[in-house]
């Protein structure tokens, strides 16, 4: 598991990045509004509902910084924060809710894909699955969105809190046999809980590690 391999000098040095102020940048509605690739980003992509609100809040410390939100599907933008004046996250436009099931996949398609296509400064890009659902075909379209863009990704469970040790084990080991397949994504899937902590330490130093920030 990630607490075993990723170095504590690793964890340290991430913990400080993010200690650091962070803020909103801009929200985007068109490719063409994003800043300039000066600096690097990682993105979060995930079904509306996800978690990607607290997952980012969680990641910067925060409880504001993206919104927190109970209406699915709310988030239409690609909405960028900045770190440290060092980084920038990004949080793609949910996908996969509900009655919108075709559309979903649509709106991921458009901007989302042409965000994943147009920035060459994205290190890596972070698939948000809900722990208690497990990869379901929205998710297999973005994954197969990322594969073909060869965006390398990596997935994150999110909400681990929600279930047993053993069928967090579980879920963890049916995702990794499934991401093996995957030519773009990262091998390693990581179980976080925005409302423990667990993982958001590992996944600040892979974030930072990314970014080649990995000086204090
Ligand atoms: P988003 O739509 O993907 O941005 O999802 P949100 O961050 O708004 O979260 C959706 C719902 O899941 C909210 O009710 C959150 O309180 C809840 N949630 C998010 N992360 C966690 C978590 O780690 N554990 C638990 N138990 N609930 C969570």
């Amino acid at each position: 598991m990630a607490e075993e391999t990723t170095p504590p000098d690793a964890i340290e040095t991430a913990r400080v990045l993010f200690a650091r102020p962070s803020s909103f940048l801009m929200g985007a509605a068109e490719i063409g509004q994003l800043p300039d690739t000066n600096l690097p980003e990682v993105a979060f992509a995930g079904r509306s509902n996800v978690g990607k609100s607290s997952l980012i809040n969680a990641l910067v410390g925060r409880k504001d910084l993206a919104r927190a939100s109970n209406e699915p599907g709310r988030t239409r933008e690609v909405n960028l924060f900045d770190v440290d004046g060092r980084l920038r996250l990004a949080d793609l436009p949910g996908y996969g809710f509900a009655k919108a099931a075709k559309t979903t996949a649509r709106k991921f398609q458009n901007l989302g894909r042409a965000y994943l296509r147009g920035r060459p400064n994205l290190m890596r890009a972070y698939l948000l699955i809900d722990s208690r659902h497990g990869l379901k075909p929205p998710d297999l379209e973005a994954m197969d969105a990322l594969d073909q863009a060869a965006v390398s990704y990596q997935i994150v469970l999110t909400k681990a809190d929600k279930l047993k040790a053993g069928e967090l084990d579980e879920v963890l080991r049916r995702t990794t046999a499934a991401v093996a397949k995957r030519p773009a994504a990262h091998p390693e899937v990581l179980a976080t809980s925005s409302a423990k902590g667990d993982g958001i330490a590992e996944l600040r130093a892979g974030v930072a590690t990314v970014c080649g920030l990995t000086e204090a």
